[in-house]
Parts: C-alpha cells; structure tokens; sequence
C-alpha cells in the first residue's frame, strides 16, 4: 500500500484505522449476513450506529444539553437557504459577516429566501482578515449573525468569536471538531461533513431546541429543523453510509484524545508550517493577517507562477497531493485538517525547504 499525504481542502484525507474497520466489516455487518447500506434504516444495527454517532457528536464537541445535534443532506449549501426560511419571521433581518466565498454563497441564498444585509465587508481588505467587533455593524431587528468561523479558501479564521448583542450562527465546515465553541453565544453551528468529520453527502447541525421551536412552519417538510429534531434526524431515509463513517471518525478522535487534541494538534501542524514559511527570507509568502491565520488552510505564494507551477508538479510527485490553491484564487494552499498526520506536515516542510533551496 502506497497511501500518499492528501492536502486537499474536501473530500480529504480520513484516519487510516477508519478506512480500514470499515472495510473489514462492509460485505457482512457484524454477522448480519449483509452490509450495512442493504439494511432498513429503521433497524436495530442503523439505529444503534445512528444513536452513537449522535451522542458521540454531542459529548466530543462538548454540546450542552440544550442543543440537539441533527444529520441533514445537502451538505453545508442546503444550510444557507434553510437558515433564512426556519429562523426570519416578517420584520426580521438577518446579518452576514462576508469573509470570503463561502460566506458570499450564504448571503446569496439567504438574500433568496428572506431579509438578510452584510454587516461587515472584508472584500476590500482582499479577505485577509476578520472583522474586530466594533467594525460590526448590525441593524434593529436582526434575528441572528451568521459567520463563516474559517473561510476554506482564504485561509482565515476568526481568533475569538465576535460580542455581538444577538444569536451567532456559524458555519464550521473546515474547522469542525478542531477547536471548542463558545455555545452560549449561538443558536446554531453546521457544517459539511466531508472538511474534518467523514464523506461527503451531510451537513451536521448543533442546533439550540428553543430555537428550533419558533421556527416557521410554512416550508416545505424536508427544510424544516424541528422537523428533522423530531424524527430523530430520520424524517426520510437519511445518508446511512455517511453517519456510519462520522461515527467512526468521531470514535478515532475520542481514542485519540478528543476536541482538546485535536485544536493543539491544529495549533502545532499550522505553527510548524507559518513558521517554515515566515523563515522562508520572503519566498514563501501567506497574505493572511497573523491574528487570523486558519489553522486547517494554510495559504501561501512563492515568487512568481512558474516557480509555483514547478512546486506543484514536484510535491505530487514526492506524494505530497492536491496543494494548488482554489481556482478562483491561485497559489498554494495546505488543508491539514484533524486526520492530516504530523508526518504528513513535516514531510512538506522539509519538501519546502529543499525546493526553495534548488529553486532560490
Ligand atoms: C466546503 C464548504 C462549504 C460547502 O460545503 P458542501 O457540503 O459542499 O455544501 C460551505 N462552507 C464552508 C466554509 C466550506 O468550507
């Protein structure tokens, strides 16, 4: 086996003892003479993977009891139209911090199902940083501030959650389960699974339960939370293969010294690489603010787009995978997320330091 170190921002790379428990047990689940996605979802083997899976999700992220935790397909994108249709009654607005793409793709779709505004604008500062709090500016009326808390494509996260006077919403997608939330101040935290937590195919939603209860109720059935709170995330067939493996991974972080683990494991894979890169006398470069440098996607520029061309080139073929940046803005970007091992780290600093050196 030849399994390389997989850098890409999502789908990415999963435990290696994951991948591999599931497949011993895939064609006869447990002795049931048949794999688990052949069976009824309503059965004793789903529902206990199912029951476990939630209450492994509420105990590693330290959820307190008055939130619910609930599986939803439609991924992190489906959330950006359910927010605005469950939570804003007439009169209300609700307010957008815009950090980036993915916080751009929330306000589009919240500007399509209800009254939303943009409470903070980093396009001008070219997405390098998060807004202090007094640069926050929210209107009467506003039911929630939704904040995207690492934007996956710039490479920044906010270093503490904003003081604002309502509710936080927050999408976590490429930071979920890699640092605690501060849950009083939210009435929900959602994100794609396939960033830190499984495959794709899911959203995972910590929702605040009083919340959920003033939801509208004139939307389509699938789109309502309380909805999906009362049947116990099966309100229709749900994504079996895909809760199955999130509670895999979230056995893999327990085993492996849960949330506190895995946010200094963050901590320490993203220091030793802005550190690399901070040395690097200005070959490597990353735009990002140092306050609110990501800890999963570290962005960065050599010289010129030859040199990064040539870089790209030669890390996949010393089996260092998928570090281009997104398309929409070039250059280089590591996502080292909670299944990214140390190795896998130090195996691209050291390709750092020898490209430079050959390549200066
Ligand atoms: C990947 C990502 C999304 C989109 O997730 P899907 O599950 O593909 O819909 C949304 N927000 C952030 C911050 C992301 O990184």
């Amino acid at each position: 086996m030849n399994r390389k170190f997989n850098f890409s921002a999502g789908p990415c790379t999963l435990p290696l003892e994951v991948l591999e428990e599931a497949q011993a047990e895939f064609v006869d689940y447990h002795g049931a003479g048949m794999s688990l996605l052949e069976m009824s979802h309503r059965g004793a083997h789903f529902q206990a993977v199912a029951d476990e899976a939630a209450a492994l999700a509420l105990e590693i992220f330290q959820a307190p009891d008055e939130f619910c935790v609930l599986f939803i397909q439609g991924g992190a994108t489906l959330q950006f139209a359910m927010l605005p249709l469950n939570f804003l009654h007439t009169g209300q607005a609700g307010a957008y911090i815009n950090s980036g793409a993915w916080a751009a793709g929330a306000i589009a779709d919240g500007g399509a199902h209800g009254n939303v505004y943009t409470a903070w604008d980093g396009s001008a500062d070219n997405y390098t940083r998060m807004p202090a709090d007094a640069e926050i500016q929210l209107r009467d009326n506003t039911r929630y501030l939704h904040i995207t808390t690492n934007e996956t494509i710039g490479g920044i996260r906010f270093p503490d959650w904003p003081a604002v006077e309502v509710p936080l919403i927050g999408d976590v997608s490429s930071e979920y389960m890699a640092r605690p939330v501060a849950w009083e101040k939210f009435d929900l935290v959602y994100g794609g699974a396939q960033k830190n937590l499984g495959p794709a195919g899911m959203a995972v939603v910590f929702a605040r339960k009083s919340a959920l209860q003033t939801g509208n109720r004139d939307i389509a059935r699938y789109l309502r939370y309380d909805i999906h709170e009362a049947g116990g995330s099966m309100f229709n067939t749900p994504p079996v293969f895909a809760i199955y493996m999130f509670g895999k991974v979230l056995k893999w972080m327990k085993k492996h010294g849960g949330l506190a683990a895995m946010e200094s494991r963050a901590a320490s894979k993203s220091g030793a690489l802005y550190a690399a890169i901070d040395g690097s006398g200005d070959y490597y470069r990353c735009p990002v603010e140092r306050a609110c440098r990501s800890h999963m996607n570290v962005v960065f520029r050599l010289p010129d787009e030859a040199r990064e061309k040539k870089f790209l080139a030669e890390a996949e073929a010393a089996g260092l995978m998928n570090l281009k940046g997104h398309r929409s803005v070039g250059g280089c970007r590591a996502s080292i997320y909670n299944a990214m091992p140390a190795d896998g780290v130090a195996a691209l600093v050291d390709f750092m330091a020898d490209f430079q050196a050959a390549n200066g």
